[in-house]
């Protein structure tokens, strides 16, 4: 048997040639979109005038297993990917583990994360249906760059509606939007009628995601030719996402390898469902088993402390309703919080599969996170973002308690991007600024007190 390698490589010919729709191969499929006029479930057509053609209908199917990636997505897919999957030999020894450690790292492209995957075919689907443009909302602003990108590549226009504290907090990934041609507007901004709305009611608000989607959304609607895109959380980003979980298993096959656990961080959830899909999928059809673990900040813990219920997915109420675990969508972490994730919900896909009892979840403070970070930082050489390093937190986590029981388990987890651009993210735990604080359980009781009552 062949030693592994620090990097095992697919070639370009192994890039997968279709995505996995983990929902085919759900009992419990995600519950719809709804209307939140009728209570009844969205259909293409209400969907249509905010979604392009193609997405609503990777959105809605939940059943077809394999949907083909158009060869020209595959050629940009290929100008980064296949991504590699490193073996984190000198961590395992750093932590003295008899685990075995994997990492994807979805980081070499210069949006920085995983979320091109979906922003090229996003981009491209709207293209050919012969749109201008597409707007968005951003928080940290990996999405608004990676969709900047994947519209500069099929000429199309991008106006990006970024969460203000972040606007202003990060100057430089503005300007990399602006490099791809993208127009950035600071949110809530004055632009739109539910930001002015949001701005009189909550002046001095620095914004939120929930926030930014309604403002993106209804500058779609207002615009002909326009539509949104949104680059988490739902079903269709899923898809795109799945790249990331198909490469992974092409790689670990190359070697025979099984992992024993499978861990991500959880936003909305894209990197975690296309990681763990076809692992998933084996799982689902009763073909092997595996432990899989989504991680999220403490301070933002819509899976360990949510409810699964139908809740907006905006704050200014005009979205769809998703059914998801949720902590409202007023819900804003406290202003100390640094660690990225911030959404107030949760993909549907695997709410439901979380729901079933089919994965695990676990909240981790934020010093914790960059303590992990840093560590990773100094011992595999990659500067992980934030949000990855949720993941990197409890892999390192596993590996210690492997360590107590002598247990060589196989762990893989999502090294969802580089953190340049979180400076401020670090310099604050650099500092000892960062603290642990958590909601209370009165504080969640807000959020769910405001959620709509359908059912
Ligand atoms: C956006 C982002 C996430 C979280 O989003 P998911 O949809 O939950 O994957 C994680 N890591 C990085 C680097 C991101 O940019």
């Amino acid at each position: 048997m062949n030693e592994i390698p620090y990097k095992i490589l697919l070639s370009e010919s192994e890039i997968p040639r279709a995505w996995y729709n983990l929902r085919a191969d759900m009992k419990n499929k995600p519950a719809p979109l709804m209307n939140p006029a009728t209570h009844r479930p969205m259909t293409a057509e209400e969907l249509a005038p905010v979604f392009c053609e193609e997405l609503i209908a990777q959105e809605l199917d939940d059943t077809t297993p394999y949907i083909e990636i158009p060869d020209e997505i595959l050629g940009y897919y290929k100008m980064y990917r296949p991504s590699p999957l490193m073996r984190a030999y000198r961590l395992e020894e750093a932590l003295q583990t008899p685990a075995k450690i994997y990492y994807k790292f979805e980081g070499n492209n210069t949006s920085g994360s995983h979320k091109l995957n979906s922003a090229i075919a996003q981009a491209y689907y709207a293209k050919k249906q012969g749109l201008k443009g597409v707007t968005t909302e951003t928080g940290a602003g990996q999405w608004g760059t990676a969709l900047s990108m994947a519209c500069s590549y099929f000429d199309l226009d991008c106006k990006v509606y970024m969460v203000k504290v972040s606007y202003e907090q990060k100057p430089f990934r503005r300007e990399v939007m602006r490099t791809y041609g993208a127009a950035v507007t600071p949110s809530p901004s004055e632009d739109t009628a539910v930001g002015r709305k949001i701005l009189a009611e909550h002046p001095g608000t620095t914004g939120s995601l929930g926030c930014a989607i309604s403002e993106a959304v209804e500058v779609s609607t207002s615009n002909p030719g326009y539509r949104y895109v949104l680059g988490s959380v739902l079903n269709q980003v899923l898809l795109h996402q799945s790249i990331i979980g198909l490469e992974t298993k092409a790689a670990l096959d190359k070697y025979g390898i099984r992992p024993d656990i499978l861990i991500g961080c959880a936003g909305g959830g894209s990197n975690l469902g296309g990681l763990i899909s076809p692992f998933m999928g084996e799982k689902l059809r009763g073909e092997a088993d595996y432990r899989i673990i989504a991680v999220e900040p403490a301070s933002c813990p819509s899976f360990t402390r949510g409810r699964f219920a139908y809740d907006f997915c905006d704050t200014g109420m005009i979205c769809p309703l998703a059914k998801m675990y949720t902590l409202g969508a007023g819900f804003i972490p406290a202003p100390n919080h640094a660690g990225g994730l911030r959404f107030h919900g949760m993909s549907p896909t695997l709410s439901q599969l979380y729901h079933d009892g089919l994965m695990e979840a676990r909240a981790v403070p934020q010093n914790a996170v960059f303590e992990a970070a840093e560590q990773f930082a100094r011992i595999e050489g990659i500067l992980p973002a934030p949000e990855s390093s949720h993941a990197i937190r409890v892999a390192i986590d596993e590996a210690v308690r492997c360590r107590e029981t002598g247990e060589a388990k196989t762990i893989v987890f999502g090294l969802t991007g580089t953190g340049y651009f979180d400076m401020t993210a670090f310099e604050k735990f650099h500092a000892g600024l960062l603290d642990d604080s958590i909601p209370t359980d009165a504080d969640l009781q807000i959020g769910f007190d405001q959620l709509p009552k359908v059912e």
